[in-house]
């Protein structure tokens, strides 16, 4: 770690790009422009040290061994547990699941709260602006149980109007499950007001934090909310290591959604019985240096602030507006007062996917596609967009080599 909180007199975005080795690097013989950090955010120094230090100084498996090396490795792993619910302000420590990353993390809600709790014509809703990994899952069990899943429509301008929320909900809402950010508008859902909600009705509440946990501060007590789920390398942690926070007591009612080592109390060939929370919940070897490096991640983006990161990222976001305004031909998607900064849009003259391309020539990384939001890509009317997500590194220089870039291609295909 290289900025101490009382050095953070203004956020200096050189210094923070000096903490990831990347950065510093070329692309197709260009400066990397590094603007698909939606998909997956780099890694500063300290949270690969972080995994490093466990593997040379501290490796064995968790809550296995007397040894008092298997034992610092576990009191490693509990504390990256107990970061993380101090980073959410989540009640317990038990509260939190160590899981691959928000994906797995609600296949655990639907495999084992959904499976045991919802029942044919039971309601789950969802908003129209969801990631497949909200959707899928709540499809399977609408196949496997019959319950109906209903879709909240978005408005204009991208947001989930609570209003149109609250006409689809009733007696026979059991679960409503949203996104916290949309991986594809950068709109802010207003999840704490939608729980309220949900809640009037004895739903339950799942918020799908992917895109969140890295750009504002969130509190889990404050949403109310009963499941929140997010990935780790999203947010400048490593890959492989996810979290699902839920209230103590619907874990608690909740069965296994896997099972086998590490997860039980005792077992004989008639009868199990499980481990107490949360290793009822993380059945054989957990992600013991990925903990580690999420933990580090995460005093990482808390030591910047993430009101600092808020403050940086809006400033991007509002020149990335001004450029990309009077690019030819470009119309945007998302453009809600309450968003993260990133911008959706397509061009007249060429699909999203050449653009990228002709992008990347240049070493400008930003991504083409569906985004996994096939639906939302639907209500939009086009196959595809293109979005530029931006990080706590990127910068105002980088923004206009991105709208350069555009102009350019769009020359070349006009
Ligand atoms: N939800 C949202 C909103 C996302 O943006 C993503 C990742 N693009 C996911 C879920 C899934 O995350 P992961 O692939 O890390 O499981």
């Amino acid at each position: 770690m290289t900025i101490a909180k009382d050095e953070l007199v203004s956020y200096d975005v050189d210094r923070v790009r000096a903490d990831f080795a990347i950065l510093s690097g070329t692309m197709r013989d260009h400066p990397l422009v590094y603007l698909d950090n939606a998909a997956s955010g780099q890694k500063p120094r300290v949270v690969v040290e972080a995994e490093r230090a466990v593997y040379e100084n501290e490796y064995a498996n968790v809550h296995r061994g007397l040894y008092q090396l298997s034992q610092r490795a576990t009191e490693r792993y509990e504390t990256a547990r107990r970061v993380v619910r101090r980073f959410i302000n989540a009640r317990h420590p038990h509260e939190i699941v160590f899981t691959r990353n928000a994906t797995e993390s609600i296949n655990l809600v639907a495999a084992s709260y959904g499976r045991n709790f919802l029942q044919a014509g039971d309601e789950i809703v969802l908003t129209e602006l969801e990631h497949h990994s909200n959707i899928v899952p709540w499809q399977m069990l609408r196949d496997e149980r019959g319950v109906v899943i209903k879709v909240v429509p978005i408005d204009g301008r991208g947001e989930v109007p609570v209003a149109a929320l609250t006409r689809l909900i009733g007696p026979r809402t059991k679960l409503v499950a949203l996104a916290h950010v949309s991986n594809v508008l950068g709109t802010i859902l207003p999840v704490a007001e939608i729980t309220r909600r949900a809640h009037d009705v004895g739903a339950k509440v799942l918020v799908d934090g992917a895109q969140a946990v890295m750009h504002l501060p969130v509190d889990v007590q404050d949403i109310d909310c009963d499941f929140y789920a997010f990935s780790g390398h999203k947010l400048y942690g490593p890959t492989g290591v996810g979290v699902l926070y839920a209230k103590e007591e619907v874990l608690d009612a909740m069965p296994p959604y896997q099972v086998g080592g590490q997860m039980i109390e005792t077992v004989t060939f008639e009868k199990s019985t499980w481990a107490p929370l949360p290793r009822k919940f993380e059945a054989g070897t957990p992600p013991i240096a990925q903990a580690a490096g999420l933990a580090a991640a995460i005093h990482y983006v808390s030591t910047l602030g993430l009101k600092h990161i808020a403050e940086h990222e809006h400033q991007l976001l509002t020149r990335a507006y001004q450029r990309l305004s009077s690019v030819p031909g470009l119309t945007l998607y998302g453009t809600a007062p309450e968003k993260t900064a990133m911008v959706s849009f397509t061009l007249d003259c060429a699909h999203p996917h050449d653009i990228a391309q002709v992008l990347d020539t240049g070493g400008i990384a930003i991504r083409a596609g569906h985004h996994c939001a096939q639906p939302l890509m639907a209500r939009l009317g086009v196959p595809a967009t293109l979005r530029a997500s931006f990080g706590l590194y990127n910068t105002l220089d980088e923004v206009d080599i991105l709208a350069d870039g555009l102009e350019r291609a769009v020359k070349m295909f006009t």
